[in-house]
């Protein structure tokens, strides 16, 4: 793929340097076949450095996943070559299936159909707790 031109995509760009690699993973990219390009230590005016990545294809992304590893990215949706929606990111209030509970003792680990859902309890400093047994959240 031309990275420089996609026709129809999802450009995620101003990550922080070094989050790339886990945003990739974080959205599942790794299991999809589709055409991606990480680029790592862009030089940036505003950050310093920066990752990008471009996803060659219309798809849903994750933006909870994006706004919890990185609320400073922002979520460029191209279509026909064309720069069609920016969207900054926020803080979501839940996340669901983004987080696994680590606590042996809590209900998502022996209900293994329950959805894995935390909740922000601290936005200033981006703290989520399980809603089962408030356990912190760590990624
Ligand atoms: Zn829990």
């Amino acid at each position: 793929m031309n990275i420089d031109s996609i026709q129809n995509g999802v450009v995620i760009d101003h990550i922080t340097a070094g989050q790339g690699m886990k945003l990739y993973h974080l959205l599942k990219l790794d299991e999809t076949d589709l055409s991606v390009a990480i680029i790592r230590n862009v030089v940036s005016r505003k950050m310093g450095k920066k990752d990008i990545i471009k996803i060659d294809a219309d798809i849903p992304v994750n933006l909870d996943v994006i706004a919890y590893v990185d609320p400073g990215a922002t979520v460029n949706i191209i279509r026909n070559g064309a720069l069609v929606e920016k969207r900054q990111m926020e803080l979501p209030e839940t996340l669901t299936d983004v987080l696994v509970c680590k606590n042996p003792r809590c209900i998502t680990s022996t209900e293994q159909e329950l959805k894995h859902i935390f909740r922000l309890t601290d936005r200033e400093n981006k703290v989520y707790r399980c809603i089962y047994c408030e356990t912190k959240a760590g990624i």
